[in-house]
């Protein structure tokens, strides 16, 4: 399966498939990947240890690529400039020039930064986004890419759209079942924010999903992919449109850091962001309480929390959500649920209305 992303200034591939990783060479070949340079695998030690590094140095070794490989520790801790740092010296010794290319194997975290890392290097060179988690068909597309400051995430960062995108289902097998949930809650936003229809289907298919079913993770990668290229098509640097894909994710953001490290996957504290968006929805006149009903109950499906943990403190949430990169002047901006497959983006929301759903919500 093949879809396109064009933002005008760039245009590249989503490539869905089975056995993918075992091709790459090839890959890189279509894509006129120098031979002549070095190249760079960044991944973590968790795929690594899922087996998915070795078909890749295979693949490429068969095609006559040399690559380099830098590790990462597993997690959200490894999004940071001193490791980062740690990686340009890394590629600058193994002799990378402007002409390599680096391969992020992994979640998004691998995505994030590695596309950061090749975003700086040199100015920017090509990287490849190889997406080994259900969560990464979101964060692989579209080329924001950064690394976090202690507390406050993807402050450092830039847009750098990748070369292509490589995504192998047959690695998802491997994912653990808590990830996999993680990763539907961000392909339950795409339904909610612009396809009511997937919304519907993944409904239908939540069993199938969870199972890790390779023709359902297909189909659901593929659809979740078209929504989000489709989006950052149109909007590539976050003037408009592209904004609605942070649905769920001005309270999401807030619990996920505020609930202290380890606490929430992403996609987990997204759904409570989703699910409280909806209810803020709902009091703001914007949506029926049935579509509210309906976001809660599909995140209840997928095994998702819908609720805010009693340790965090009300007045802190509001505080970071208004600290957070995407608000601006101190203002509460949410997007707003209309129907499933609607959404609007609301601004100078009342704090007070805020602190009333988060109440509603422990
Ligand atoms: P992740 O990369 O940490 O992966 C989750 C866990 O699964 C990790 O422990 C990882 O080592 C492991 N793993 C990955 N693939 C595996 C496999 N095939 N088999 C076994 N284990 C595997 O996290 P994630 O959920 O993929 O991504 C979350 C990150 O993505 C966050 O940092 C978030 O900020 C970022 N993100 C970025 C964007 C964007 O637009 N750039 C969008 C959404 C999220
Ligand atoms: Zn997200």
């Amino acid at each position: 399966i093949r879809e396109r992303v064009d933002t005008g200034h760039s245009q590249y591939d989503i490539v869905i498939g089975t056995g993918l990783l075992a091709q790459i060479g090839q890959f890189l070949q279509e894509l006129n990947v120098k031979a002549s340079s070095r190249h760079l695998i960044i991944t973590d030690t968790n795929v690594q240890a899922a087996g998915h590094l070795s078909p890749v140095l295979a693949s490429l070794q068969a095609a006559g690529y040399r690559a380099e490989v830098f590790v990462i520790p597993a997690g959200e801790a490894s999004k940071r400039l001193e490791l980062a740092e740690q990686a340009f010296e890394f590629a600058y010794e193994a002799g990378l020039d402007r002409h390599s290319v680096v391969l992020a194997l992994g979640g998004g975290v691998v995505g994030d930064f590695a596309g950061f890392v090749a975003a700086a290097y040199m100015r920017g060179i090509s990287f490849v986004q190889l997406p080994t988690t259900l969560l990464a068909h979101d964060s692989a597309v579209g080329g924001k890419v950064a690394v976090n400051l202690s507390g406050a995430k993807n402050i450092i960062g830039a847009f750098h759209q990748p070369l292509a995108v490589i995504y192998d289902i047959a690695a998802l097998q491997t994912l653990p079942i808590g990830e996999l949930r993680s990763g539907f809650a961000e392909a339950i936003k795409h339904g909610i924010i612009l396809d009511a229809e997937l919304f519907a289907w993944m409904t239908e298919q939540t069993p199938s999903i969870l199972q890790n079913d390779p023709v359902a993770m297909g189909e659901l990668l593929a659809r979740s992919c078209r929504i989000k290229a489709g989006v950052v098509s149109a909007d590539e640097q976050e003037r408009g449109l592209r904004a609605i894909l942070n649905f769920g994710h001005t309270l999401g953001h807030a619990v996920e850091t505020l609930a202290g490290s380890g606490h929430f996957r992403h996609g987990e504290a997204v759904a409570i962001g989703m699910v409280a968006a909806a209810e803020l929805s709902v009091n703001l006149g914007y949506c029926a309480p049935t579509a509210a009903a309906e976001v809660e109950a599909m995140v209840e499906r997928a095994g998702l929390p819908t609720r805010i943990p009693a340790h965090i403190n009300t007045e802190e949430l509001i505080k970071s959500m208004q600290k957070d990169k995407k608000a601006s002047g101190g203002t509460l901006t949410f997007v707003l649920l209309c129907r499933i497959g609607e959404v609007e983006i609301v601004k100078d929301v009342p704090p007070e209305r805020v602190r009333e759903v988060i109440a509603s919500r422990r």
